[in-house]
């Protein structure tokens, strides 16, 4: 009779939250039903349309290419919206391009038979390249937009924050990169990682909306010339982390690194190429979301923990398409933070043995247009939205 009246009493008493009364696994459950509210309803602000209509306004600027006026375009075009997402502290990082920063690059020496990166290259190998020659672009009004060279120059990169309610001096960094190359309109590389981060910017936009610690988005610039504007970031913010500024203000300009998540080719995972260079025209029904770390840098272990975080997200609350971790994350702006901090990517394809190897086909060329992708190929950035979305509201304490 005891244990019933118990149970009565727990059933009354969750109600008014009075977790402490309930067992430890009751309590789990609970919290877990609490945290999946939130959360869910977080993923549920997304859509395919609104992914995709992001995409398509961003195409319009060309291939934004860095040191151009159609990037500057671009450019106050994203903080434009960031703004309207109702965010006030909208800031620019400014640097000069090419650069006299002297912060160190790693050289990669490759074994024969190994990818950039450090997997070891199975299978068929396409020829991959950056298409250099203006009449490979077809489309006249295309080919005029993208014609402007490249000038040095100052450059900027724009970012915004959700701060932090209990700890505004810590932070996650949610980045991709605006520049695109190659005579296209850079809507797979990497207009649909720039419009990920801008969907993640208007969901944690909502006042109804709190975060424990803050969480950055970061649109970087000058990726395709060499990750360039986050070796700047990191060159010039670095040593300002957790600093409050003024003294006693509450206000934290640059706050600590916890983890950076870069999102760079979100939308194509159609296979191998065959023999012929041909590929499956569909997504393949295997496609995933590739979520990478790199093994040979300094925060190798607390990355790979963020990047099964991730994965564990993605199993949740991904929609369609599975994740897989793998340890050969490079050549994209997370790069520059992983002897930092823990840094990870997130891509339609490994980068060293798959996007390298040809599996990207209209990477860096005339044909990475809007009009090359199918619904299925933006479901599958919209899954790579949905991981980031709910790892990153998580790992911050959303609440509502
Ligand atoms: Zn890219």
């Amino acid at each position: 009779m005891q244990k019933k009246t118990g149970i009565l009493t727990s059933s009354i008493l969750l109600g008014g939250f009075a977790l402490a009364q309930f067992p430890e696994t009751v309590t789990a459950k609970v919290s877990e039903v609490a945290e999946k509210n939130v959360v869910q309803e977080m993923v549920n602000q997304l859509s395919l349309e609104k992914y995709k209509a992001t995409i398509k306004e961003l195409t319009k600027f060309g291939d934004r290419r860095q040191g151009t006026e159609r990037n500057r375009d671009a450019l106050d075009w994203i903080e434009a919206e960031l703004k309207s997402f109702g965010y006030t502290n909208t800031r620019r990082h400014s640097y000069e391009f090419p650069t006299k920063q002297v912060l160190p690059r790693r050289r990669q020496i490759l074994q024969p038979g190994y990818a950039v990166g450090g997997g070891r290259q199975r299978g068929w190998k396409a020829p991959t390249g950056v298409t250099r020659n203006p009449s490979a672009q077809k489309d006249k009004h295309l080919r005029k937009l993208n014609t402007p060279q490249s000038e040095p120059g100052l450059r900027e990169q724009v970012y915004c924050t959700k701060i932090g309610t209990t700890r505004p001096q810590e932070m996650y960094i949610v980045g991709a990169h605006m520049d695109g190359i190659g005579w296209g309109e850079a809507a797979n590389d990497d207009g649909s990682g720039t419009a990920l981060v801008m969907e993640l910017a208007r969901v944690f936009a909502d006042p109804r909306i709190q975060t424990e610690c803050s969480v950055r988005f970061v649109l970087w610039n000058n990726e395709e010339s060499g990750l360039n504007g986050s070796r700047a970031y990191v060159h010039d913010r670095a040593a300002l982390q957790g600093i409050e500024d003024p003294p006693g203000s509450g206000n934290f300009p640059e706050p600590k690194w916890l983890g950076m998540i870069q999102h760079d080719m979100m939308l194509f995972d159609h296979g191998m190429p065959r023999k012929d260079g041909t590929l499956n025209p569909e997504q393949r029904l295997e496609a995933d979301v590739n979520i990478e770390f790199q093994m040979e840098s300094k925060f190798s272990l607390q990355s790979q923990k963020l990047a099964w975080a991730f994965q564990r997200a993605n199993e949740r609350y991904a929609t369609d398409y599975p994740a897989t971790v793998g340890s050969h994350m490079t050549n994209t702006d997370s790069a520059s933070f992983m002897d930092a901090v823990a840094s990870i990517s997130l891509r339609e394809n490994e980068r060293g043995t798959q996007v390298g190897n040809g599996w990207s086909p209209h990477w860096h060329q005339p044909s990475d247009l809007y009009s090359t992708y199918s619904d299925k190929d933006f479901q599958l950035g919209l899954n790579a939205a949905q991981t980031t979305l709910a790892a990153v509201a998580k790992l911050a304490g959303a609440g509502i």
